[in-house]
C-alpha cells in the first residue's frame, strides 16, 4: 500500500519517501515522523477521515538517502495521477523534496516559501474549478521537526503550528465545515477548526 488515509479526502499530504518502518508496514509516515505529523493534523481536528497521505517517491532509497531526481521523474506520473484520482483541494508538500517534485517552476527553498499558498492548475477534471486547480502550500517536513524540536517564536515548530491553523482556516472555508474556532493555548474538544498543537507548539512565554 502507498497510502494511508481517505482516498476521498480534501486534503492530501506528499512527503518525500518511506523509510524503514514504512518499508516494514508498507504504509507511508507510521514512524516516529508520521507519529508527528498525525500530532500536528490531530492539533486542528484533522485525522485519517479527512487528509490521504502518500510520498513522492514509492520505494525506501537505500539507507534512506534522499530520492534522486531520476527516481523522482520515475514516480511523478503515479502522484499526478494519485492526485486526479484522490481530487484533493488541498495539497500539503512536506519537504524539499515534495516541494521540488511538484512546484518545478519554484526556484525559492522550502524555508522561503512555507506557509505560502500557491494555486496550480494539475489538468484533467476536478478540483476547485472543475479543471483541476488546486491549492498548494509547502510544509516543514515532520522529519525536520524532529531534528529542530524547539518551540521558539518563529521557529520551524511554531511556523509549522501557523501553517496548520490557516490549512484549517481555508479548509472549512471550501468544505463548510468547522465554524467554533478556538484561540490557540485554548483548552477543550479537538475538532471544529481550533486545538492545541501537541509536542511542540510555542507557548506565550517561548
Ligand atoms: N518520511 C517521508 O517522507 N515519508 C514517509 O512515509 C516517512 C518518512
Amino acid at each position: 500500500m502507498v497510502y494511508r488515509g481517505n482516498t476521498k479526502a480534501k486534503i492530501m499530504v506528499v512527503g518525500e519517501a518511506p523509510g524503514e518502518t514504512e518499508d516494514i508496514e508498507g504504509k507511508p509516515f507510521v514512524g516516529r515522523a508520521g507519529k508527528l505529523l498525525d500530532d500536528i493534523l490531530a492539533a486542528v481536528g484533522l485525522d485519517e477521515s479527512s487528509v490521504y497521505i502518500t510520498n513522492v517517491v514509492l520505494r525506501r532509497p537505500p539507507k534512506n538517502r534522499t530520492p534522486l531526481a531520476q527516481e523522482v521523474a520515475w514516480f511523478l506520473p503515479y502522484l499526478m495521477e494519485n492526485i486526479r484520482l484522490v481530487d484533493p483541494h488541498i495539497i500539503l508538500l512536506a519537504g524539499a523534496c515534495a516541494c521540488k517534485a511538484v512546484l518545478t517552476d519554484e526556484k525559492q527553498g522550502i524555508t522561503k516559501i512555507r506557509g505560502q499558498w500557491f494555486e496550480r492548475q494539475f489538468g484533467g477534471e476536478g478540483g476547485l474549478d472543475g479543471e483541476g486547480l488546486r491549492l498548494v502550500m509547502p510544509v516543514f517536513h515532520p522529519s525536520y521537526l524532529l531534528r529542530n524540536p524547539s518551540r521558539k517564536v518563529d521557529g520551524p515548530k511554531w511556523l509549522t503550528w501557523q501553517d496548520i491553523k490557516e490549512v484549517r482556516r481555508r479548509y472549512n472555508e471550501l468544505t463548510g465545515e468547522g465554524g467554533d474556532e478556538k484561540e490557540e493555548g485554548d483548552e477543550g474538544e479537538e475538532g471544529g477548526g481550533g486545538g492545541k498543537m501537541p509536542a511542540g507548539a510555542p507557548k506565550a512565554d517561548a
